[in-house]
C-alpha cells in the first residue's frame, strides 16, 4: 500500500472527505426522494450498513421540499444530486444539504452557477464537481458537440481522458475565480482502465479530494470485478478520499461491498466478523459449502465484534492456515476439531460443527467484553512501505501541500 496521497479536506456535514479524514463511504438512494418515508428508511438501512454520507437525486421541486423532513430524520450527512436545474441546488442549500453535486457542464448561464457556488461559500457546504464519461460530452452547443464526438471517435481512449481533464480544469476556474476550495473531483468512466488513469492523473495535478468511482457498473455481478479493479487499485496507490461503488440494485450492496474493499485495504476497521474459508478439494470428506453458509448466517445475526473465524475443509492445511484466526474450525473423517486463538478446545462430530463453532465464538465475545481476552486481529500494526512509484517513474504526495501545477 502506497501511503494516502494528501489533499485538501473539507467538511461534509461533519464527515471529513480529504486531508487526513478516513476514507469516506458513500451511496446513493434509488427512492424518489419526495417518497419521504422510503427515502428516510432507505438512507437509515444504508447508514446502519456502514454509510459515511449518502446522496438523493433532487430533479423535481417536490425532491426538494422533502428535504427538510429527510435531513431531520437522516443519521448521516446527506447530498443532492443536481444536473440541469440551478433552482433546486439553491433550494437544496436553503433546505440545509450537506454538500452538492454539480456538473457545470450542464448549467449553461455561468452567472447561475456562481449563484450557487456563492451560496454554499456562505454555508460552508462543498460541492463535488463531476467530469464523468456519461456526461462529458457538450450538449447543447452543437458545434462544439460535434467537434468533441470526432474527437472521440479518431481516438476514444486518449482523448476522453483529455476532454475529462480540460472541462474539469475549465470548471475548476469558476471555482477559482470566486476563491471557493471546498471542491470535490469526479472522473468516472465505464471503463476501469480509464478510471485508474483518468484519477491517476488529476491526482498529479490538483490537490482537491477525490469521489472515485466506476459508472454504469451494472448489477453486482458483473459490476463488482469492474468496480474494485478500479477502486483497489487507486486506493492500494494512495489515492481516493470517498468512495461509491455503484449497482444496479439494492444500494445496500455498495455499501457492503465498498467496506469491505476499504477493511481488505486496512482503510476502514474492521467491525464485524471476518469469515475466512477453504475453497474445498478432493480431500474434502464433510458439507463444507453448508457450513460457510450457515456459519456466515449465524455470524451475522449474533456475533458482534470483528472475531476472525476461519472454517477449513481438512486437516492437511487446516491448522497453517487457520493461523491468525480467533476462532477456527477444520473438519475431516465426519469430524471437526476446533481452535480459539491457537489453542485446540474440542472435537466435535460433523453434525455438532456449526453449533459448537458459534458456542466458541460467543464465549470468546463475551470474554472480550468483559475484558478477559482480546481479538488477534486487534493487535496488527503494519508499517506502511514506501509508497508504489507510478507508471512514469514518479513518487505520490506523502507530505501536505499544493499538489497543483
Ligand atoms: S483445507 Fe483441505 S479441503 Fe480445503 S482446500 Fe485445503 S487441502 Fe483442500
Amino acid at each position: 500500500m502506497a501511503v494516502r496521497r494528501k489533499t485538501r479536506r473539507v467538511n461534509v456535514g461533519g464527515v471529513g472527505i480529504g486531508g487526513d479524514a478516513p476514507v469516506a463511504l458513500q451511496s446513493m438512494t434509488s427512492t424518489y426522494t419526495y417518497e419521504i418515508d422510503k427515502t428516510i428508511d432507505q438512507i437509515q438501512r444504508l447508514a446502519r450498513a456502514g454509510a459515511d454520507l449518502v446522496r438523493v437525486a433532487v430533479p423535481d421541486r417536490r425532491d426538494t421540499e422533502a428535504l427538510p423532513h429527510i435531513l431531520a430524520a437522516s443519521p448521516v450527512p446527506l447530498v443532492a444530486d443536481v444536473h440541469f436545474h440551478f433552482e433546486r441546488a439553491m433550494e437544496a442549500i436553503e433546505a440545509g444539504i450537506h454538500k452538492i453535486r454539480l456538473n457545470p457542464g450542464n448549467i449553461q448561464d455561468r452567472a447561475k452557477v456562481q449563484r450557487v457556488i456563492a451560496a454554499c461559500k456562505e454555508r460552508g457546504i462543498p460541492i463535488r464537481v463531476g467530469v464523468n464519461e456519461g456526461g462529458i460530452v457538450e450538449r447543447k452547443d452543437k458545434s462544439r458537440r460535434a467537434e468533441e464526438k470526432a474527437t472521440l471517435e479518431s481516438n476514444y481512449r486518449g482523448n476522453l481522458i483529455r476532454i475529462m481533464l480540460d472541462k474539469l480544469d475549465e470548471y475548476l476556474r469558476i471555482f477559482d475565480e470566486a476563491d471557493f476550495h471546498d471542491v470535490v473531483i469526479s472522473a468516472k468512466s465505464i471503463d476501469p482502465t480509464i478510471v485508474i488513469d483518468a484519477y491517476t492523473e488529476i491526482s498529479r495535478r490538483y490537490d482537491y479530494p477525490l469521489h472515485l468511482g466506476v459508472t454504469h457498473a451494472g448489477p453486482p455481478e458483473t459490476g463488482r470485478i469492474r468496480s474494485v479493479t478500479a477502486l483497489g487499485a487507486l486506493l492500494a496507490n494512495g489515492i481516493g478520499d470517498t468512495i461509491r461503488i455503484s449497482y444496479a440494485a439494492d444500494p445496500i450492496h455498495e455499501i457492503e461491498d465498498g467496506k469491505e474493499l476499504l477493511c481488505c485495504l486496512g482503510l476502514r476497521p474492521r467491525t464485524e466478523p471476518e469469515l475466512i474459508a477453504c475453497p474445498t478439494c478432493g480431500r474434502i470428506e464433510v458439507d463444507l459449502f453448508k457450513l460457510v453458509t450457515d456459519v456466515r448466517q449465524k455470524l451475522a445475526a449474533e456475533i458482534s465484534l470483528p472475531i476472525k473465524v476461519a472454517v477449513m475443509g481438512c486437516v492437511v492445511n487446516g491448522p497453517g492456515e487457520c493461523e491468525g484466526a480467533d476462532v477456527a474450525i477444520f473438519a475431516g473423517n465426519r469430524k471437526g476439531i476446533i481452535y480459539v486463538q491457537g489453542q485446540q478446545r474440542q472435537t466435535v462430530p460433523e453434525d455438532r460443527m456449526l453449533d459448537a463453532l458459534l458456542e466458541e465464538c460467543r464465549a470468546l465475545q463475551d470474554a472480550v467484553q468483559r475484558g478477559e481476552a482480546t481479538l488477534t486481529n486487534a493487535h496488527v500494526d503494519v508499517k506502511p512501505p514506501d509508497p508504489l512509484p507510478r507508471r512514469d517513474g514518479s513518487v505520490p504526495l506523502t507530505v501536505a501541500g499544493s499538489a497543483r501545477r
